[in-house]
């Protein structure tokens, strides 16, 4: 079977799976405050036609899997899908990407069905600003999520943090101290142009540079890991005090597309070649039709085909994505 690779070279061996575009919280930066239009149920694939694109892909050489949303652990019975998943032949790593909210409830049954990464999406440890920022008052269950990921022994745990200049200064460095004393590597990512209301604007995007100098001034130097994986989008630090270490996703300032080995499909089963991608397959369409898994198998070779060489966020041509970040999955 010949590897995806698209026209640019780039080897394809990662999917990135929306199980849902529902959310129980509302960033700013993804969700609109009200109003908002989900997918209709019957619209959203099902944990069979999941399974089924997943195995095709991974004849294609998909290798890495990553569950994300809308917010994951509100589509219901998710432990049956990730069991279903984790016995797949030829998956090497499957992770989830969760805020957190119903992580205290879900973590045991995630992890008896097969799941050891996580990453938990929190900004701030401050309980207003949480509010500020996702509209809820949920900080505490997050922590409380965290606790027990930890206790139940997940590992690596990450933590997503969203970097708007203006906003989540106070919470970097508090951010990385509570990284550290738990060995959670922080990933800080910049403000990318997907939330719903357009609110993004360069000016609030606050620049990954300005996070490590900030990180270096109030704990201490960062060392680069040299054997970090250049295809992951995350340039990874090392405290030079030996003490844990951060991570750096600098989405605008240096983009890492030249590297990209992703592919995503959307909770109602468009298959996207990018994050910011203006186009999309409708493999839903093949998977309930009458054709076979060749013809799944063509659209995602197609897809990679015509994928482009990168996003153009830091040009005039720049035009964002249809969807917002909920609705394609992160
Ligand atoms: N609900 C889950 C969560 O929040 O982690 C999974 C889906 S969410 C869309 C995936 C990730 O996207 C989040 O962890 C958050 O860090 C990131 N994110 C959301 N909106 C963003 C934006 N406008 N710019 C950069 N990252 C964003
Ligand atoms: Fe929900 Fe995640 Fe979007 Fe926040 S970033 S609104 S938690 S989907």
């Amino acid at each position: 079977m010949t590897p995806l690779v698209d026209t640019f070279g780039r080897l394809h061996d990662n999917l990135r799976l929306s199980v849902t575009d529902r959310c129980n919280i509302r960033c700013f930066y993804c969700m609109p405050e009200k109003d908002v239009k989900f997918q209709p149920r019957e619209q959203l694939l099902t944990f069979e036609e999941i399974e089924r694109f997943v195995r095709v892909a991974v004849n294609l050489g998909i290798r890495k899997l990553r569950i994300t949303g809308g917010e994951p652990l509100v589509r219901k019975n998710l432990s049956t899908l990730v069991r279903k998943l984790a016995a797949i032949d030829g998956i090497e790593d499957l992770a989830l990407t969760t805020n957190g909210v119903l992580l205290a409830e879900q973590a045991e049954e995630l992890y008896d069905a097969g799941l050891r990464r996580i990453n938990v999406h929190l900004d701030t440890l401050d309980r207003e600003r949480f509010q500020q920022i996702t509209r809820r008052d949920e900080l505490d269950k997050v922590l409380e999520g965290i606790e027990t990921a930890r206790r139940l022994g997940y590992g690596p745990i990450k933590i997503n943090a969203v970097a708007v200049k203006n906003l989540v200064e106070p919470d970097i460095v508090p951010l990385a101290r509570y990284g550290r004393e738990r060995g959670i590597e922080i990933r800080y990512i910049e403000f990318m142009p997907l939330d719903a209301q357009g609110l993004w604007e360069r000016g609030r995007v606050l620049l990954a540079e300005d996070i490590l100098a900030m990180l270096e001034r109030e704990i201490g130097p960062l060392v680069e890991v040299p054997d970090s994986d250049p295809r992951a989008p995350a340039t990874e630090y090392r405290f030079a005090d030996g003490i844990g270490g951060v991570g750096l996703i600098a989405s605008v300032s240096r983009p890492f597309c030249l590297n990209c080995n992703r592919i995503r499909l959307t909770s109602d089963g468009k298959l996207r070649y990018c994050l910011f991608a203006i186009e999309e397959t409708d493999v839903r369409a093949l998977l309930r039709g009458s054709d076979g898994d060749d013809a799944v198998a063509g659209a995602i070779r197609a897809s990679v085909a015509a994928k482009w060489i990168g996003h153009e966020i830091n040009s005039a041509r720049f035009v964002p994505p249809p969807r917002p970040m909920y609705s394609i999955g992160g």
